[in-house]
């Protein structure tokens, strides 16, 4: 971080501020120029609100010149990070497919669709058991009847299985039945949530908030890690924008931005991003283009009939041909699948 203090900053005023700096376990080097002072502060900068320091006497200018972020941080880790969900390795050069319905249903409906997508190729199973729904109206997820029966796909399937928490108070019992922890869009910055999760090892899915810039994603990555979980998995599942065509708008920028500021994996999904099933198998493409480690993508075995999320399921059989695009794709972009 870099102070540049005002012309008139007194030199008590100066000196104050580096005791206060050192105090924080700061280095400083401090440079007098003609018109003014500069501070460079070495060390923990990351622990520092440069707010408190523009406000201090004789302050003129305050520049970060690091990111916030320290865990999730491709400086502090430079090689790319692998999460291994229970034997599935997500961020490899072999593409991640996670596939399943928006929500849990019912047995047949769960263990149908496990059944086809991963004779296409999907490796984890998705379904949501607790549905944050934007109206409390809307079907709101079987919750643990959810999750007994995404267990019993797990053992007809052995497929690992991912789905969505909401509350801290489920942290113990998801990390005791769940393979990949998916905290949602609508819950990103959900400090205590992500806090909790921190204190598990399970592998977390963490998806982009729909309002979140690239660092407000990255700091609640850096929430989990910090409190001791390094399995974190990036997910951009698109943004709110002034656009009202698609539901929300694909922010493939993104997967690329990520990349160059952190280490971790990071999965597109194309079925939130978009709402519109048509839309999904070419913005897969794309994603995976872009850079994507793998996709998490809604299918449904009847989406007409889907409890949720139905407009934009991909069917069975459309999965199946998207898997076969990708795999078309992939050795262009040097992956496998
Ligand atoms: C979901 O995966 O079904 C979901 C609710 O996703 P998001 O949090 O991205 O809206
Ligand atoms: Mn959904």
């Amino acid at each position: 971080m870099i102070i540049i203090m005002k012309p008139e900053a007194t030199v008590a005023q100066i000196d104050s501020l580096c005791d206060k700096l050192i105090g924080q376990g700061m280095q400083i080097q401090r440079n007098a120029g003609v018109d003014c002072t500069v501070l460079g502060v070495l060390g923990d900068v990351a622990r520092l609100d440069p707010h408190n320091y523009l406000i201090q006497p004789g302050v003129e200018r305050v520049m970060p010149v690091s990111e916030p972020f320290k865990k999730a941080n491709r400086k502090f880790h430079p090689k790319d990070t692998v999460v291994d969900v229970s034997g599935v390795k997500i961020g490899t050069r072999r593409l991640s497919l996670i596939a399943g319905p928006c929500s849990v249903e019912n047995y047949d409906q769960i263990t149908d669709t496990a059944f086809k997508v991963r004779s296409s190729g999907a490796s984890i199973l998705r379904g949501g058991a607790f549905k944050p729904r934007t109206s409390p109206y809307s079907f709101q997820g079987l919750k643990l009847e959810g999750l007994d029966l995404l267990e019993q796909a797990h053992e007809v399937t052995g497929m690992p299985i991912c789905t969505e928490i909401m509350s801290p108070k489920m942290v113990e019992e998801y990390d005791r039945r769940v393979d990949l922890i998916q905290v949602g869009a609508r819950n990103m910055q959900n400090f205590d949530l992500l806090t909790e999760l921190g204190q598990t090892r399970r592998p977390i899915l963490l998806k982009r908030g729909m309002s979140a810039t690239v660092y407000d994603w990255l700091l609640s990555a850096e929430y989990i890690m910090a409190a001791g979980n390094p399995n974190v998995i990036l997910c951009e599942r698109g943004i709110r924008t002034f656009e009202t065509y698609t539901r929300n708008t694909l922010d493939l920028s993104a997967v690329q931005a990520v990349k160059q500021l952190s280490h971790l994996p990071v999965l597109v999904d194309p079925s939130h991003a978009t709402g519109l099933s048509w839309m999904v198998e070419r913005m897969s493409l794309a994603a995976i283009a872009a850079g994507a480690d793998g996709l998490i993508i809604e299918v449904h075995n009847d989406p007409p009939h889907a409890l949720c999320d139905g407009a934009q399921s991909l069917t069975p059989p459309q999965f199946a041909q998207l898997v076969g695009k990708i795999t078309a794709l992939a050795p262009i972009v040097e992956r496998t699948i």
